[in-house]
């Protein structure tokens, strides 16, 4: 039976050491500063801000929250950001996605001074993430790293399959996995014989959006899974790895919830604790 790796645990104490350390930077004259901007009403959103704002405060951080009309318009955002940009209370600054089908996503995130893109989604970042010189890591990313990390995974030459290529999660974790030397394989949905490719992984990053298309039977004995999938299925929340089963051949496993989840939070203040940081140089 696997070892489960406890995002929740985990997050607690990188939490606890980063409380300590806003408290040093406040001493030091800088409060370290999240501006979180939520547009439209979509409850989960809603929840995520909510969560943001609640560990902001738990921590001794500044937040600065602006929740805007569905119907604010593209102009009326980037000045947001030009203002959020130019506060220098403001070290982070975070545009809750996804956004409204009438703004264009792309252009508000490049619109963010890399320096305050604590979510690591400024082209310039992920150009960084690329070269091997980052700045912000994602931050559901660097939590999937982390909980691998407390789980002493061995990297080097071990086969890595990401599930799931997208530029908030699968591509950046396939960067610090080949950062970490493992040999990569991402994998999507035109992927042929996605059961064969994961039954060859020592390391498996699920981040699909697809309940359970993991199957237990899939995972290699003794590998180490990574689950950052959350569906809803009824009154459940489940994830992309059909977790039972792939507990009984996995090392080690995150459970959904309570794995990836709140290290993704846990992230998002350690990157604006490291960009008020930046400020002091
Ligand atoms: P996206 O929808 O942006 O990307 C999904 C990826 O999965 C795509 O690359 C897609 O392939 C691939 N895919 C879809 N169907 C299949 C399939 N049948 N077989 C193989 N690959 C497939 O999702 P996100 O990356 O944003 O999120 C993924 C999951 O992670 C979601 O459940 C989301 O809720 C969760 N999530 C959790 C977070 C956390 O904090 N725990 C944070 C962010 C996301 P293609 O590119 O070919 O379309």
């Amino acid at each position: 039976m696997a070892e489960l790796m406890d995002g929740k645990a985990l997050a607690k104490e990188v939490k606890r050491a980063l409380k300590q350390e806003v408290a040093q930077l406040i001493e030091q004259g800088v409060t370290p500063g999240l501006a979180v901007v939520l547009v439209g009403e979509d409850p989960a959103s809603a929840v995520y801000v909510r969560s943001k704002t609640r560990t902001c405060k738990r921590l001794g951080l500044a937040h600065f929250d602006h929740v805007l009309p569905a119907e604010t318009g593209q102009a009326q955002l980037m000045a947001l950001v030009d203002e959020l940009n130019a506060d220098t209370r403001v070290h982070g600054i975070l545009v809750q996605l996804p956004l409204p089908n009438t703004i264009d996503e792309a252009t508000v995130l490049e619109r963010i001074d890399p320096r305050k893109d604590v979510d690591g989604f400024h082209p310039e970042n992920l150009g960084r993430l690329m070269i091997g010189e980052p700045r912000f890591v994602p931050c559901t990313p660097a939590g999937v790293m982390r909980l691998l990390d407390a789980g002493n995974v061995d990297y080097v030459g071990k086969h890595a399959v990401v599930v799931g290529r997208s530029r908030i999660v699968g591509k950046p974790v396939a960067q610090l996995l080949l950062a970490r030397h493992c040999t990569v394989t991402m994998a999507h949905s035109r992927t042929r014989d996605l059961d064969e490719v994961v039954r060859s992984a020592d390391i498996v990053v699920a981040a699909v959006g697809r309940a359970e298309l993991v199957k237990g039977d899939w995972i290699k004995p003794g590998a180490a899974v990574v689950d950052v999938g959350i569906n809803r299925v009824g009154e459940k929340l489940v994830g992309d790895v059909a977790f039972e089963a792939a507990a009984e051949r996995a090392a080690l496993i995150t459970p959904v919830p309570g794995g990836v989840g709140p290290m993704t939070i846990a992230m998002l203040m350690e990157n604006t604790v490291s960009a008020a940081k930046l400020t002091l140089g």
